[in-house]
């Protein structure tokens, strides 16, 4: 097929789609493979920035189960690759629709002489080709190949996508293949997240995403909300399968605000265009602080997504007061779930209060913008232990409430170090958290993290030690030195109010300072930062000269700041300080490209630029030019560093050893592994094989870590045979061996 006819083609197939929509009948799919009818993956889960499009059927460990042409029509397309689908049959049905079965270990036999053949032809292991209709037909039950493990670290199982007539991706299950699966039980919701989505918003009294358990027996959350200003919710939820170990994707999620519809969101159809839409479907923030997969329940701005419902709403404007919500959660089975709940919404900030020490150790609050205090509700907590240890105010035997406006307490030697008062008014509840200084820590150290999200940017500020004290954030802006409070959210981490793009480009001199005798300044800025904008290519020197950055035009979705500053690991390894180069947690449309200068360091063919995670450094696929910089792309806020790799591969050769001999019949492949720790094997090119001195295509299993052959029988003879491997890892380190070995027949 042509490349330059493919949009006249696209342009008849969708004239023919709406005629094949309107005679089209539900088509009586065949099960895949007779591996086993379970599944270890659904369509639409989330895979790192992208969506998985299939189904993964189950092979309980083992490759070749016969795998079965779904239902009559014929081979369009074979691939073989050392990645992603491996071995990967697409077949063209005659009801339209595109089926897709992926990691085999081999095709049948008829396939396999046709992949082999267009191997020689094009000297290359590697294929993709399509076939003219009718070169191979297949009628349903056809065992088309065999089930394996090419192309992936995912180990045996049979992936299978079913597509539309221009290759948009549909819910496998949502064909009659989902009726040939027993599923009655429920999603079930685990947590449910409050996000607010401007600087002035406040869920339950706080600038910052809140997340909730969702009570099992009356799936909501257990008190009323606070919410103040534009906000959205997202929540947690999983789907079990009647007797499957595994937790699934669901199918459709709606969000209604008083019997009102404002979010749905079905994963029926959506097109690989939008693959890298998860991370404005899912909660990015929430994801890169470990808290899970929260599906968000409104539409952010640049979000073009066809799962989502055209209706959706981005952040939710509720009315002002009581307003309830209903989350609906159904799976493919039409197992539903709920999850309800009331929250009180206020357009604008209204409640607040300040507390103040009196010189006998009690406190004295004023109140601002507040007609009527419903209640005073006030807690002891330790916040160097577990939350939960905490004691209610009206069980302090030396705490009273006075006049509605103050409260006294005259004990605080005791195990708690935090006050938190909760206000509750007609409009809504305010919180508020005070440390109880008891004695002052010498010597406090700490780290400044930067939080930039969707909706601003803030300063985190994580104490190494508790120090039960209020440390203050300082700046300086326009010339101007400025203090900014900073709110105690766990033990050792403060953070501080949401800042703008604007506000925190012209922050300078950023410091903690704790306001004991004297001031304290814990950490002064390390900072750069640059403001990038989409459709503006930019490029900026950072780290004092180390690095470069390049910001494609399509890099961001909006005006992002990209930032960096030096970060301290105990990990000698890195040849150039390692630095943390930001945004965090803001989903990256595109890869932004990294420059390393290596000034006079040598070895630079063997360099890596690395990424820090999970306590170890892990190499980004590098390029290295003959001049003194190292490239690389990085697709989220990450920890760099540059490691040398000159470790050798390994090979282990288990056949053909030294000097053996072989029955002919027994020698389809040879037995060769390979490992290299560190940048990995280069399979694409990086792997030589000659016998008898003729060359050998060689693909490579990187599951089984084992070197694949095309043909290896035609090129061996009776009697003594020789071979030699040669083997590259990514960072030009190489191993030769050589050996021969007999074949009798
Ligand atoms: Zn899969």
């Amino acid at each position: 097929m042509k490349i330059n006819n493919t949009k006249n083609l696209k342009k008849i197939f969708l004239n023919i789609s709406l005629v094949a929509v309107l005679f089209s009948t539900d088509t009586d799919y065949m099960w895949p493979t007779n591996a086993s009818n379970t599944l270890t993956a659904f369509f639409g889960e989330m895979r790192p920035h992208r969506y998985h499009l299939g189904i993964d059927i189950r092979t309980y460990g083992k490759n070749g189960d016969p795998v079965f042409a779904i239902t009559d029509g014929y081979i369009y397309r074979l691939k073989v690759s050392n990645t992603g689908y491996g071995n990967v049959i697409y077949i063209k049905h005659d009801d339209n629709n595109i089926s897709l079965y992926a990691h085999l270990s081999r095709f049948n036999e008829k396939i396999q002489k046709n992949v082999e053949q267009l191997q020689f032809k094009r000297n290359s292991y590697l294929i993709d080709h399509l076939l003219e209709p009718g070169i191979i037909k297949v009628s349903k039950g056809d065992i088309i190949g065999y089930t394996g493990d090419t192309g992936g670290l995912s180990g045996p199982h049979l992936h299978f996508e079913i597509r539309d007539e221009i290759n948009r991706p549909l819910n496998p299950l949502n064909t009659s293949l989902g009726k040939k699966f027993k599923d009655t039980l429920k999603p079930q919701p685990d947590f449910i997240a409050f996000i607010p989505l401007s600087d002035s918003s406040r869920v339950n009294g706080f600038n910052y995403i809140q997340e909730f358990e969702i009570n099992n027996s009356s799936l909501g959350t257990n008190d009323t909300l606070s919410v103040i200003g534009d906000f959205g919710i997202a929540i947690n939820v999983k789907d079990k399968v009647n007797s499957q170990p595994f937790n699934y994707g669901i199918y459709s999620i709606d969000l209604e605000i008083n019997d009102e519809f404002q979010y749905g969101i079905k994963f029926d159809k959506t097109s690989f265009t939008q693959n890298n839409q998860i991370y404005l479907e899912r909660n990015y923030e929430l994801l890169e602080l470990n808290q899970g997969e929260y599906y968000q329940l409104y539409k952010v701005s640049y979000q073009n997504n066809s799962f989502i419902d055209k209706k959706s709403k981005g952040s939710l404007i509720p009315k002002e007061g009581i307003n309830n919500y209903k989350i609906t959660i159904k799976d493919l089975n039409g197992n539903e779930n709920y999850v309800k709940g009331t929250f009180v919404y206020d357009k604008i900030i209204n409640p607040d209060f300040i507390v103040n020490e009196l010189a006998n150790g009690g406190w004295i609050i004023n109140y601002k913008n507040i007609d009527n205090i419903d209640n005073i509700e006030c807690k002891l907590l330790n916040s160097s232990k577990s939350i939960n240890e905490s004691l209610s105010c009206d069980l302090v035997n030396d705490m009273s409430i006075h006049k509605n406006n103050a409260i006294i307490i005259n004990n605080t030697k005791s195990i708690y170090n935090t006050l938190e008062i909760t206000l509750n008014t007609d409009k809504g509840k305010t919180v508020k958290h005070y440390a109880l200084l008891d004695k002052k820590p010498l010597h406090i150290q700490g780290d400044l993290t930067i939080n930039h999200n969707y909706d601003g940017i803030r300063i985190d500020y994580e104490e190494n030690e508790f120090s039960g004290m209020k440390p203050s954030l300082f700046f300086q802006s326009d010339g101007v030195m400025k203090k900014d409070t900073l709110v105690r959210v766990s033990k050792n981490k403060l953070i501080s109010n949401l800042f703008s793009i604007s506000e925190f480009m012209k922050m300078s001199n950023i410091s903690i300072r704790y306001e004991t005798d004297t001031f304290t300044i814990i950490k002064d800025s390390e900072l750069d930062k640059y403001l990038v904008k989409p459709g503006e290519y930019s490029e900026k020197i950072i780290i004092n000269g180390q690095a470069l950055f390049i910001h494609d035009k399509k890099t961001f979705y909006d005006d992002t700041i990209i930032y960096s500053h030096p970060v301290n690991i105990f990990e000698e390894q890195s040849i150039i300080n390692p630095f943390y180069i930001g945004p965090n947690a803001i989903p990256f449309n595109k890869p932004l490209k990294l420059i390393i200068n290596l000034f006079d360091i040598k070895n630079q063919n063997k360099m890596n630029v690395c990424y820090y995670q999970n306590n170890k450094w892990n190499p980004l696929y590098t390029i290295r030019d003959e001049t003194k910089v190292i490239s690389a792309e990085i697709k989220r806020g990450s920890i760099i560093g540059v490691i040398i790799d000159d470790k050798i591969p390994e090979i282990d050769n288990v056949v053909p050893r030294n000097n053996a001999t072989y029955n002919l019949g027994d020698m389809e492949n040879f037995e060769i592994y390979l490992k290299d720790n560190f940048s990995g094997i280069n399979y694409d090119n990086g792997i030589n094989l000659t016998v008898n001195e003729k060359n050998i295509l060689t693909g490579y299993n990187i599951y089984q870590k084992k070197i694949l052959t095309v043909r290896l029988k035609d090129y061996l003879k009776i009697g003594k045979n020789t071979y030699r491997l040669t083997v590259s890892d990514n960072s030009n380190n190489t191993k030769t061996i050589n050996g021969n070995f007999y074949i009798k027949e």
